[in-house]
């Protein structure tokens, strides 16, 4: 299939898509981007998979000022750990503390080569990369409740029971920090889980 954008080189198609953006969005709204120039107050924090199909933003709308986003791996929330997680303790802390969203919501999604290495990893837990594996193992209750509840689902369809249930277990391990559970027990923050899926083009949310 042509595809133009493939063949601009990287700065030339960096700058003709902030042009566009520019052009069509930015000078289009100057109040919009004076009052989010001032402060940011996202009623959402997300965390969605790095992967470049599922960017929330694209998929669920999100405008400049709406989500603050976390994207990583198969879009896994790690237990509290300041020493191991710092990074993603670092967002949720802010996002909670400073920015006081409303609603922290984890989106896995369809086809996820994350979640599909984490069903993959041998079951005498060798591993072979540097970072990977090892992240992706913060699922590991995930695959081992598909193995044990799908073990006759072909390979496709229990890597899409995991998909919804590694998020399940980020929501778990969202209550591991203290600043989490606190919004939750004074209602101020609810927590949600996502699955998009672009093979049957679907979206569905529930809550833990
Ligand atoms: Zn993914």
């Amino acid at each position: 299939m042509h595809c133009p954008v493939k063949e601009m080189e990287p700065v030339e198609r960096m700058m003709s898509g902030f042009e566009q953006f520019k052009k069509e969005v930015f000078d289009k709204k100057p109040d919009f981007f004076g009052q989010l120039a001032e402060g940011q107050s996202p009623k959402f924090m997300v965390f969605a998979c790095a992967d470049s199909r599922v960017c929330p933003s694209v998929v669920l709308n999100f405008q400049p000022g709406e989500a603050f986003t976390v994207r990583n791996i198969a879009s896994m929330v790690p237990p509290y750990d300041p020493t191991k997680y710092a990074g993603v303790g670092a967002a949720i802390e802010y996002a909670v503390l400073h920015l006081k969203v409303d609603s922290i919501v984890v989106i896995g999604h369809s086809r996820c080569g994350g979640i599909k290495g984490l069903m993959s990893i041998k079951d005498d837990g060798t591993t072979s990369t540097d970072f990977i594996e090892s992240w992706v193992k913060i699922g590991l209750v995930a695959r081992e409740k598909v193995k044990a509840q799908h073990a006759t689902l072909p390979f496709q369809d229990q890597c899409t029971q995991c998909e919804k249930e590694a998020v399940n277990v980020s929501l778990q391990n969202l209550l591991t920090y203290p600043f989490v559970k606190e919004g939750l027990e004074k209602k101020t923050l609810r927590l949600f889980g996502g699955h998009y899926d672009f093979v049957k083009g679907s979206f569905e949310t529930w809550e833990p």
